[in-house]
C-alpha cells in the first residue's frame, strides 16, 4: 500500500509506519466516548418548496444527476458559504496543500454519512482534493444527512465538486434511509471507506449489504453513538473491519468538548431569550470538559455560577476554579438558569422543576434528551405555551412559568451555530483516520476499534497553530534525552 509524505515538516511524521520494522502507532481502546456535535447547526429556511427532492430530475452543469438535494440551482448560494467556512478552516486546507503530489486518498472510494453543513462541506470537498479520482467509475459518494437544517443549500455545492450528495433539509426517516441506500448500492461503484456519524450508514451496510465489506478498508466514526455500536459489534467478534473512533480523539475531546461548549452556550441562551447574564445566578450540573466550557463562559459576563457534581475531582476542580459545589435541591430555588452537561439522565427531575422560581430557564448542554425530566412536564396540570422557535413556557397552575428551551435537547445544537474553527480541528483528524487507515499496511489494524495515533492528534494541533501565528518551542537534543522522548514527538502518553 501507499506510503504517505506530506510535503514540509513534521518529518518524523511523514515517516508513515511501513510493514516492516515499525510499530503500530494507534491505540485500541474500550473506553466509552462522549458524542459527536460537530457538524450541526440550526437555521430555519422558509423557502422549501413542496415537492420531494425523490421526486425531482435534476442535473448540475456537467450533466450529472447523480445527486439528490432539494434544489441544485442554489449551489452557488452555497458554494459561498462554504467559502466563509473555509476562511476559518485553514488547517484543512494546507492539510491539502501538504499531500500535494501524494494524493494519499487517491482511488479511495468513500461512502459517508453525516449532518451537512458548510464546514462538513468543506471537508467534502477536501476530501477529493486528497486524491479521489472524481472521474473515476461513477465518482465518489458522500452522503450528508441534512439533519439540523442550514440556510439555503448548502448540499448542494459539494454537488459542484463532483460529490455525489443525497441530503436535504427536512428528510423524513424514510428518506434517510432511501439516501443512504442510493449512496451504497450503486451499478458499477462500490465504497472502499466508510465516513460515519452515528453509526446508521455502517448499521445499513452490515444489514443490506454486508458483501461490501469484503472491499472496505477502515469505517472511520466520529459520534459516541456510532463509536458505541462499533466496540459492541467488536465484543461480539462481528466487526469484520477495521475502525477508528475518532470521537474520542484528544483533538475532539479537549477541543470540541470544552471550547465548542464555552463558545455556543452564550449564543444558543440570547438568541432564545435575549437574557442578560451579569449578576444572574446559573447552576451548571456536571463540572466534565462540557460544564467547564459553559462556566467559563458565564463567569466571564459576570453570572454567579454554581456547580453540582457526584465526582470528587471534578468538585475540586470546580472548587479551584472558583465555583461554589452545591446540591442541585440546595439552590434550585433561587437560581435564574439551570444547564445540564452530565451525560446522564434526569438530573432535573419533577421535583426540581416545581421548586423553581418563576421566569427560571432550564436548558441541556449534555446528553441528547436525556438530562431533564421533559416527560413529567407533559402532564394535564401544566400548560405548554410555545413563544418562538425552541422557547417553551411551561406554565403551573399559579401562574408561574418555567422557560423550556429546545424541549430538553442540546441547546448549542438546537438555538445557535458551533464554531467553524472547531470543527476544523474535529474534520483535520477524521481526514487523517481516512488517510491512515486507507494506507496501513495490511496487519497494522485488525478487526477492532483504534484511536488515532497520538503523534496525529499532535499533527492535528500543528496544523491549527498558525492561524494564531503561534510559534512552538523545539526540545534540544539534551533535553529530549533528559525527557525520554523523540524530538518531533510523541510528547504526551497516550492516556492524555
Ligand atoms: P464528562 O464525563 O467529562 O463530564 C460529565 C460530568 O458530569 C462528569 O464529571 C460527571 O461526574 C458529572 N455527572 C454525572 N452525573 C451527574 C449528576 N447526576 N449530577 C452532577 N454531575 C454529574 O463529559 P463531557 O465531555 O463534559 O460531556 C458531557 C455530555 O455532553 C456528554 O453527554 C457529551 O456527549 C455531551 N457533549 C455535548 C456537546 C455539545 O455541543 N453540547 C459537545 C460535546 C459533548
Amino acid at each position: 500500500s501507499q506510503q504517505i509524505q506530506f510535503a514540509d515538516d513534521m518529518q518524523e511524521f511523514t515517516k508513515f509506519p511501513t510493514k516492516t520494522g515499525r510499530r503500530s502507532l494507534s491505540r485500541s481502546i474500550s473506553q466509552s466516548s462522549t458524542d459527536s456535535y460537530s457538524s450541526a447547526a440550526s437555521y430555519t429556511d422558509s423557502s422549501d418548496d413542496e415537492v420531494s427532492p425523490r421526486e425531482k430530475q435534476q442535473t448540475n452543469s456537467k450533466g450529472s444527476s447523480n445527486f439528490c438535494v432539494k434544489n441544485i440551482k442554489q449551489a452557488e448560494f452555497g458554494r459561498r458559504e462554504i467559502e466563509i467556512a473555509e476562511q476559518d478552516m485553514s488547517a484543512l486546507i494546507s492539510l491539502r496543500k501538504r499531500a500535494q503530489g501524494e494524493k494519499p486518498l487517491a482511488g479511495a472510494k468513500i461512502v459517508g454519512c453525516t449532518h451537512i453543513t458548510a464546514q462538513t462541506a468543506v471537508s467534502g470537498c477536501l476530501f477529493g482534493g486528497l486524491g479521489w479520482d472524481i472521474n473515476f467509475s461513477m465518482g465518489n459518494r458522500v452522503l450528508y444527512l441534512f439533519e439540523w437544517g442550514k440556510t439555503r443549500s448548502v448540499e448542494a455545492a459539494p454537488v459542484l465538486a463532483g460529490v455525489a450528495v443525497f441530503a436535504w433539509k427536512g428528510e423524513s426517516e424514510d428518506d434517510f434511509w432511501w439516501c443512504i441506500d442510493r449512496c451504497v448500492n450503486v451499478d458499477g461503484w462500490q465504497a472502499n471507506m466508510i465516513l460515519d456519524d452515528g453509526g446508521d450508514l455502517t448499521h445499513w451496510v452490515y444489514k443490506k449489504y454486508p458483501s461490501v465489506f469484503k472491499k472496505i478498508r477502515g469505517i472511520v466514526e466520529e459520534s459516541v453513538t456510532g463509536v458505541h455500536r462499533l466496540y459492541q459489534l467488536s465484543k461480539a467478534g462481528k466487526l469484520c473491519v477495521p475502525a477508528m473512533n475518532v470521537n474520542d480523539s484528544v483533538t475532539k475531546q479537549k477541543f470540541d468538548n470544552l471550547y465548542c461548549c464555552r463558545e455556543s452556550i452564550l449564543d444558543g441562551l440570547k438568541r432564545t431569550t435575549d437574557v442578560m447574564f451579569g449578576g444572574k445566578q446559573v447552576v451548571v450540573c456536571g463540572y466534565g470538559e462540557v460544564g467547564k466550557g459553559c462556566c467559563a463562559a458565564l463567569k466571564a459576563l459576570g453570572a454567579i455560577v454554581y456547580v453540582t457534581e457526584i465526582d470528587p475531582i471534578c468538585a475540586l476542580q470546580a472548587c479551584m476554579d472558583g465555583f461554589r459545589v452545591v446540591k442541585l435541591s440546595e439552590v434550585i430555588r433561587q437560581v435564574d438558569v439551570v444547564i445540564t452537561c452530565t451525560g446522564n439522565k434526569n438530573v432535573v427531575t419533577r421535583e426540581h422543576l416545581d421548586r423553581m422560581k418563576n421566569s427560571c430557564i432550564v436548558c441541556n448542554m449534555g446528553h441528547s434528551n436525556t438530562e431533564i425530566d421533559v416527560t413529567s412536564l407533559r402532564m394535564p396540570e401544566l400548560t405548554w405555551e410555545r413563544v418562538r422557535s425552541q422557547v417553551d413556557h411551561v406554565i403551573w397552575p399559579d401562574g408561574k412559568r418555567v422557560v423550556l428551551l429546545a424541549e430538553g435537547r442540546l441547546l448549542n445544537l438546537s438555538c445557535s451555530t458551533v464554531p467553524t474553527f472547531v470543527l476544523s480541528i474535529t474534520a483535520t483528524t477524521q481526514a487523517l483516520a481516512l488517510i491512515e487507515l486507507y494506507n496501513a499496511p495490511e496487519g497494522r489494524y485488525k478487526q477492532d476499534v483504534y484511536l488515532l495515533p497520538k503523534k496525529m492528534d499532535e499533527y492535528v494541533a500543528s496544523l491549527h497553530l498558525p492561524s494564531f501565528d503561534a510559534h512552538l518551542t523545539e526540545l534540544t537534543d539534551d533535553q529530549a534525552k533528559y525527557l525520554g522522548l523523540n524530538k518531533n514527538g510523541p510528547f504526551k502518553p497516550n492516556y492524555y
